[in-house]
């Protein structure tokens, strides 16, 4: 019991609501039960700065620092339903910002990599999931647009800032089948993406990066941009 226990209920029948009135652009009536009960888990009241606590689980997005964001509850369980994990996936995350969503999918995968490009959102991050138990989880500070190749391949890839176009490092540090979730910037605002990668084919020819991509237009949404790294940083990293 942590006193929240009526605004989660609201929070639930709430995502339960939106998902059904997006089902239309979504092709998803409902979230799986999975899912949900991750939403349930995660302790937003922990990730929102300390005056905006009574809104935590509420269905808003919330301002953290640097101008930064805590996304919408429902967008982040809409994302992380899209990456349909399995408990023995390894996701990576791009743009870690508070850890909320980071939280939600080291609920439902084996191990999370996420990288936050401000190294003091990424620093506070690390420090949050560690207290709050959240230890299958790595962060580093870096421009995520060029994945973590180290660790790769990631059997789900989660971007959480909006690019101008898909950047081809997350495209090749995805396995065969593999999903990538993020939203883009196109002519008429930005669209929430779902891309697959398609299953090896067992031809030695087909090289990973010629596995065709099925892509799908999921959602209108409002990011933050995907900012790209200073050169000067760059050099540091
Ligand atoms: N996932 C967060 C939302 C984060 S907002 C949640 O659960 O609420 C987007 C984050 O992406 C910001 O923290 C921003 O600093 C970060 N970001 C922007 N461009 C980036 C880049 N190129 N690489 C990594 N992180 C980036």
């Amino acid at each position: 019991m942590d006193g929240y226990e009526r605004e989660r209920n609201g929070l639930m029948a709430q995502i339960a609501a939106v998902a059904a009135e997006t089902a239309r652009a979504t092709g998803l009536r409902a979230f799986d039960a999975r899912v949900m009960a991750a939403m349930g888990t995660v302790p937003r009241h922990e990730f929102v700065l300390p005056a905006d606590r009574p809104f935590a689980w509420s269905n808003q997005p919330l301002p953290i620092r640097f101008s930064q964001t805590i996304s919408q509850p429902f967008i982040v369980a809409l994302m992380t339903q899209l990456l349909a994990l399995d408990p023995e996936d390894h996701v990576l995350e791009v743009g870690t910002g508070c850890g909320y969503q980071t939280a939600v999918l080291a609920t439902l995968a084996r191990h999370v990599y996420s990288i936050e490009l401000e190294p003091e959102l990424a620093a506070s991050a690390a420090a949050r999931l560690e207290r709050l138990g959240y230890h299958n989880v790595d962060i580093r500070t870096g421009d995520g647009a060029k994945g973590w190749p180290e660790t790769s391949p990631f059997d789900a890839v989660i971007v959480t800032a909006c690019a101008r176009e898909v950047p081809p490092a997350l495209v090749a540090q995805l396995r065969p089948g593999g999903r990538l979730v993020l939203p883009l910037t196109t002519p008429t605002g930005q669209e929430l993406m779902l891309i697959e990668k398609g299953r090896d084919d067992g031809d030695l020819e087909t090289k990973p990066n010629d596995l065709p991509l099925t892509v799908r237009s999921v959602l209108r949404v409002a990011f933050v941009p995907l900012r790209q790294q200073r050169e000067d940083d760059a050099l540091l990293n």
